[in-house]
């Protein structure tokens, strides 16, 4: 594709078209090598959107049916009263896809179609492992670049295919009044700590208020057993309950996530670097394996080259490509 065409598409997504930034994440899905190619492309050109650096990039997780899709959806309708665009993708790594959407857009049908400030979408799995992860994080990319606030909503709780601590500025777990096993990871120190905990379904008043007591005990138990090293010190993870069908408790989590955008400040941008350092040493690891990383000088290099080059021109797809040629290269003059 010519590069003007290809200004083109930048510019209409930074522009919020949702015709652009539906064909961008058309292309993300598609796995073939020429899509792929676009999608390194349009990364590098949506690198410095503005509204990416003003923006706030949510990740939302928790098990299957504790009301992501309808928590998503009051969020998305409030923040949009507060005058604040929103572009939401959903990745669920067990779901199925059934003509055309996932079984969890029947929950986003109150959206109203003509509202540009608002785009929501599914991402299907593309079945191989690593398909999830390299969609999601160049959804996010292409959605920052167009939307003020960034949602990305995914199933899992503890480890999960895609990795959202390494995406989002804020990690929100919701969690299901009356299910153990959120607090057994907590306190175990199998789960990293997010930045927000959502009990939702709090219409079921007395669960719910024993679900938020109960989060209150593994948090400090987690402090207090170390398990809480290397997360954020000044920062004092929330416990929100929340109805989502219900609409209360939406006020104080888009307070908690207002906060929290504040609160990480001048940190933000550290963070998302960190967070593309991750992706580009995992794209590229899974592409090559270990020969590949030894080849090119072992993790720790890479790592210094990546916070390195990053910091220029280079976006994680296109420093990934230029590994690889190395690699290639490298594999040739040794034969
Ligand atoms: P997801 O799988 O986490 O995305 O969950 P969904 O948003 O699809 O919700 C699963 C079910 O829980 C649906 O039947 C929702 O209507 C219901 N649900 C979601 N939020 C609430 C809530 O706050 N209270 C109650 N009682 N039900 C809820």
């Amino acid at each position: 594709m010519p590069p003007s065409e290809l200004a083109d598409d930048a510019q209409h997504v930074m522009a919020a078209d949702k015709a652009a930034v539906s064909s961008a994440l058309n292309l993300v899905e598609d796995r073939r090598p020429e899509a792929h190619a676009r999608v390194t492309a349009l990364l590098a050109k949506l690198k410095d959107a503005p509204r990416a650096a003003s923006g706030h990039r949510v990740g939302l997780t928790g098990p299957p049916g504790v009301g992501k899709s309808t928590l998503t959806s009051a969020l998305a309708r409030a923040e949009r009263e507060r005058g604040r665009t929103v572009g939401v993708v959903a990745v669920d790594p067990s779901s199925i896809r059934s003509g055309g959407s996932l079984l969890g857009d029947r929950a986003r049908m109150g959206f109203d179609p003509s509202d540009d400030g608002l785009f929501v979408r599914s991402l299907a799995t593309a079945g191989e492992v690593g398909g999830l992860a390299y969609a999601a994080n160049s959804a996010v990319r292409v959605l920052a670049a167009a939307y003020d606030m960034v949602v990305i909503e995914t199933t899992g709780v503890g480890q999960s295919e895609i990795d959202i601590v390494h995406v989002a500025d804020t990690v929100v777990l919701a969690i299901q009044p009356g299910s153990g096993d959120v607090l057994q990871f907590l306190k175990a120190g199998i789960m990293e700590i997010p930045d927000i905990l959502v009990v939702n379904k709090a219409d079921h008043e007395e669960l719910a208020g024993r679900a938020v007591a109960d989060l209150r005990g593994a948090l400090r138990t987690a402090h207090s057993a170390g398990a809480t090293e290397g997360q954020d010190a000044d920062w004092e993870t929330p416990i929100i309950a929340t109805s989502a069908t219900k609409n209360s408790g939406i006020d104080e989590l888009i307070d908690a996530l207002d906060a929290h955008r504040q609160h990480l400040g001048a940190s933000l941008q550290a963070r998302r670097r960190l967070g593309e350092v991750r992706w580009v040493l995992d794209l590229f690891s899974r592409k090559h394996g270990e020969h590949g990383v030894a080849t090119l000088g072992g993790p720790s290099l890479l790592d210094a080259r990546a916070k390195r080059d990053l910091d220029g021109d280079e976006t994680p797809l296109s420093l990934c490509e230029q590994w690889s040629r190395e690699y290639v290269a490298a594999l040739r003059n040794t034969r």
